[in-house]
């Protein structure tokens, strides 16, 4: 009889068999070779030295096409090309000027197989637009990008550097810098939070930007927010463009075009949404126990069978009509219905300091920037299952985290409280944060107990915010659809919103906030513009929401 542990093994073998033979594949159509030099030091970072070496070889075996030596520090290479830590990575310096400061493992391996493909088609896949942006630039820019194995955000913003040091060697060179093999550097740069980008010691970017938002950003020299599409943008033809790539996007994705409507996915930050950050899914029906981003890769990949995503693009403007015109800041698209699947952000605290201090000791997300405080101490701040969730996985990766929560007892789950019991993690009931304090970073927190009044000061390296979600409405409101009095998106049951086209789906909506939901309000929403877009009684001029269906001859 067949152990359980047996059918497992053979599915990740095969999975990985299958990502093996794509790679291949990828690889062996490059018209040239990829060269990689590998530097280390047997004394430094031995155990990132060791998985460095594993996935180029791994790489190597898959393709001869990946070509890798290794140097150690005291070779003549390493002074050639003045490199001092180890590992580092250092891309075909006849091509360009980038180098890794640290393993290309966990999410940065995506990153590692793009950085390959430039080099092997000696070419980006960059935008006109990105490239015209660069074209501006004339005078030299250093590029550190700091991105640390666990954050899902961190590949975008590599990428969108090595784009740029691929596309410029004449004025522009990089470091991706690791910040678990080097958090000295992360100390000296103040970087906290991950991704951040500085170009010739400045901070030019905080979090993952869009590809032509960091181009300006990198041209201009400052963070740059917004970017308007040039008049002749591309403009593209669907029944149905989908605002936002989480569960309640990806699935509503899979369902429309399994009806037979041509649809696209537009996500403005990383596929997935909030699960892409979720350490740990344990309540998605046939799946036991997964990663959040391992639940997001297979969505990802399902989705896509359906059709096309537009990742890093974010949705600017809806002009309601027939068509409705919809903008990104990369394309234009005309569509008969869209569905506005735009989730949820997380809520601030409010605290004075929080905002100065955001990505230097305050953060937001435990699984990009939680190892940067492996062995210090944090607070996180929050009484739910996302904060537990967070508070268990600091404590999983040495970090030394105490719980403070405004209310007397904590609204998470009773296996997430039991866990966070069993792990010895302190919780402060009735506790307030009223200020964080601290220069470049975060120094001590200053606590008020909310039954007695009392003040007190906590020295601390960080603060994790989890206390909730809001709607992210704010193109919906742009657009004028209506919204609840608690601020989500007003539907009816077949997810119509007040405008006619317009649609609603997952977190936005409000109610319950699950991913087996979103997905569920998502497939739903699908079907009912399915069912609307063919209906040949559907008058145009139905406002939607509320409203019968009114036959085009009554
Ligand atoms: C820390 C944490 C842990 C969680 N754990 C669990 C769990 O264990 N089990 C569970 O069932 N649920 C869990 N949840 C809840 C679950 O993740 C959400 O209910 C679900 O992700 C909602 O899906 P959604 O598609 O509606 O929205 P989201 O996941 O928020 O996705 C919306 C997407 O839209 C994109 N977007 C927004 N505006 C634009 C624009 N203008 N242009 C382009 N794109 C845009 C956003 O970038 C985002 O990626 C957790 C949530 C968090 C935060």
């Amino acid at each position: 009889m067949a152990k359980t542990g047996e059918p497992q093994g053979d599915t990740a073998r095969a999975m990985e068999e299958k990502a093996e033979g794509r790679l291949r594949e990828l690889f062996e159509k490059m018209p040239y070779p990829a060269s990689i030099f590998l530097f280390t030091d047997e004394g430094q970072n031995e155990p990132f030295n060791q998985a460095a070496r594993e996935v180029l070889h791994i790489l190597h075996r898959v393709s001869p096409k990946i070509q890798i030596k290794e140097y150690d520090l005291g070779h003549e290479q390493a002074r050639k090309w003045k490199i001092q830590s180890s590992p580092t990575l250092l891309f075909d310096p006849d091509r360009c000027k980038a180098r890794w400061l640290g393993a290309p493992i966990g999410e940065e391996t995506k990153t590692l197989i793009i950085a390959l493909q430039m080099l092997g088609y000696r070419t980006t896949g960059l935008s006109e637009d990105s490239r015209k942006i660069l074209k501006k630039i004339t005078s030299p820019r250093h590029i550190k990008v700091f991105v640390s194995p666990t954050c899902p955000y961190c590949p975008q913003q590599a990428v969108n550097a090595l784009n740029a040091a691929f596309e410029r060697p004449d004025l522009i060179s990089l470091e991706i810098i690791d910040i678990q093999v080097n958090p000295d550097l992360a100390q000296k740069y103040g970087a906290q939070s991950v991704p951040q980008v500085f170009a010739n010691e400045k901070l030019i970017a905080m979090g993952a930007q869009p590809e032509e938002l960091f181009m300006s950003s990198l041209e201009k020299m400052e963070e740059q927010r917004i970017y308007i599409p040039e008049s002749d943008a591309a403009e593209l033809e669907t029944d149905l463009v989908i605002v936002g790539g989480g569960p309640a996007g990806l699935t509503a994705g899979i369902y429309a075009a399994r009806s037979g409507l041509k649809a696209v996915i537009v996500e403005k930050g990383v596929l997935g949404g909030q699960i892409a950050t979720t350490p740990v899914v344990e309540n998605y029906p046939g799946i036991t126990q997964v990663g959040g981003k391992a639940l997001v890769d297979i969505m990802v990949e399902h989705a896509l069978q359906y059709s096309t995503i537009f990742p890093g693009e974010e949705v600017m403007e809806i002009q309601p009509g027939d068509p409705i015109l919809v903008t990104t800041n990369r394309r234009r698209f005309k569509t008969r219905a869209v569905l506005l699947a735009t989730g949820a952000r997380y809520r601030n605290l409010g605290a004075l300091g929080e905002a100065r201090l955001s990505g230097h000791g305050v953060s937001y997300c435990s699984t990009c920037d939680g190892p940067l405080f492996s062995g210090k101490k944090v607070i996180i701040v929050g009484g739910g299952d996302s904060a537990v969730t967070e508070a268990l996985n600091l404590r999983n990766i040495n970090v030394d985290v105490t719980l403070v929560h405004r209310r007397d007892g904590l609204r998470a789950q009773e296996h997430l409280i039991k866990s966070l019991q069993s792990n010895n993690i302190p919780i402060l009931f009735n506790t307030e944060v009223e200020e964080i304090r601290g220069e470049q970073q975060v120094k001590d927190v200053l606590l008020s107990d909310n039954q007695t009044g009392h003040k007190r000061t906590m020295k601390v390296d960080g603060v994790f915010v989890a206390i909730g979600y809001d709607p992210e409405v704010g193109l919906a409101k742009k657009l004028g659809v209506e919204l609840t009095p608690d601020g989500y998106i007003k539907h009816d049951s077949r997810h119509r919103t007040n405008i006619h086209g317009i649609y609603a789906a997952g977190d936005v909506e409000g109610g319950y906030k699950q991913i087996v939901i979103a997905a569920g309000k998502g497939s739903e929403a699908a079907l009912a513009i399915f069912e609307d877009l063919i209906n040949p009684y559907w008058k145009k001029s139905v406002k939607g929401m509320g409203e019968e269906l009114i036959a085009e001859s009554s």
